[in-house]
């Protein structure tokens, strides 16, 4: 590719909003266009691939290829299943690679979309396979279990408004898991921490999960033989790369940075115009807090030019980015004490039902203003009380 036709791939990749929706089409956001066949040189070595995804909100992953004189190290590489597999296959030989060219999968988190290529590398290529040392998928670490889906109930609801605004009371009032992912395992009947039903992906998901889940694990659920940490060094595609853990989305999100080239593997943890989900439900105290300060420590990496997402555009400001991500849960928080004052003291359930339009309304938009909750709680904004059912009652400064 000609430097010219590089900078254009840059150039085109870094508008940082969405792309304004021609007369009479329904506005989309850059996260949600259908995967391009056509693959994109980023910077020298540096490819991005589009892989198709079925979720709401999402129309593609971006897996990212870095070129090295061994062949290739992949980063995400998408769902499980042939559909997906298909298509890497596709966008690596236009990039004149084989499949047995790439020697590391990079994950960038615990998510289907991001790992569900790589076993089949690991089968017939024995790449390595590297993610966070606390990667986990589909396992339980407590009682209630753990659900990510991808994209915040926020952006989700945005996008079924403009989509169709006319139908909102006549909506079931309850939130589609983004994620098609195992059920959180919970025990049978076991509630959440703040006394509601636990987030379940729908039943279709459900039965299809068990059903790969029967077939064996190591069908689609990556063993990472290199586990990582925060500071380590990879060297792949030529260029060191430093591993920052980024926990928030999930707990073992990682991005890479190369300060010599100014590049970001930004994985989930920021993206170009929604915000990820963030689910009360994690080991972490406070799940909310954990994402800003990841949020400003990428702010503060030096020398970022372009941001690497694995859903829309390349991007660059990546400080100004992340800011803008904390100021819209800036607003989230506003606008629950704003609801707290108008409701007095109220269940999640409560809360929820007002941040959100009726449509959204479930166990993961109550996950998310719980996680808005418990960050005002742990600041002293709000306190916490139980009914006598158990439910926790909030009631904010
Ligand atoms: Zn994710
Ligand atoms: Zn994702």
């Amino acid at each position: 590719m000609s430097q010219t036709q590089e900078q254009k791939a840059v150039s085109a990749a870094v508008p940082p909003t969405a792309s304004a929706p021609a007369k009479g089409k329904k506005p989309r956001k850059q996260e949600q266009e259908a995967a391009r066949s056509e693959i994109t040189e980023l910077t020298p070595q540096v490819l991005r691939m589009e892989l198709p995804i079925r979720m709401p909100g999402l129309g593609h992953v971006n897996c990212y290829a870095l070129l090295d004189e061994d062949g290739a190290a992949v980063v995400d590489p998408g769902m499980p299943g042939p559909d997906n597999w298909n298509a890497l296959k596709k966008r690596l030989k236009q990039a004149g690679l084989r499949v047995k060219d790439v020697h590391t999968v990079i994950v960038t988190h615990s998510h289907p979309d991001h790992f569900g290529g790589a076993t089949r590398f690991a089968k017939q290529s024995g790449a390595r396979i590297v993610a966070h040392d606390a990667f986990r998928f589909g396992v339980a670490p407590q009682p209630h279990g753990h659900d990510h889906p991808e994209v915040s109930v926020d952006d989700l609801d945005a996008q079924r408004e403009a989509l169709a605004p006319e139908q909102d009371g006549e909506s079931s009032g309850r939130a589609g898991t983004p994620h098609g992912r195992p059920p959180p395992s919970p025990e049978r009947g076991a509630r959440t921490p703040w006394g509601g039903d636990p987030p379940r992906p729908p039943v279709r998901h459900r039965l299809k999960w068990g059903a790969m889940r029967l077939l064996g694990k190591g069908g689609w659920v990556p063993t990472i033989t290199h586990p990582t940490r925060a500071g380590a060094v990879l060297r792949l595609g030529g260029r060191e790369w430093f591993v920052v853990h980024t926990p928030g989305h999930t707990e073992d999100h990682i991005c890479l940075h190369n300060r010599e080239d100014g590049l970001f593997l930004a994985g989930d943890h920021v993206l170009p115009t929604i915000t990820p989900h963030i689910s009360g439900l994690s080991s972490f105290e406070d799940p909310l807090k954990e994402f800003f300060d990841s949020l400003d420590e990428a702010a503060a990496l030096p020398d970022v030019e372009l941001s690497l997402p694995a859903h829309g555009h390349p991007f660059g400001d990546l400080a100004g980015r992340c800011e803008a991500i904390k100021q819209h849960h800036a607003e989230r928080l506003d606008r629950v004490k704003e609801i707290s004052r108008m409701l007095g003291p109220a269940s999640v359930q409560a809360f929820s039902q007002q941040l959100f339009r009726k449509r959204s309304w479930g166990p993961m938009a109550e996950s998310e203003t719980y996680a808005h909750l418990e960050h005002l709680r742990i600041l002293g904004d709000a306190e916490r009380t139980s009914d006598r059912e158990g439910n926790y009652i909030y009631v904010t400064a």
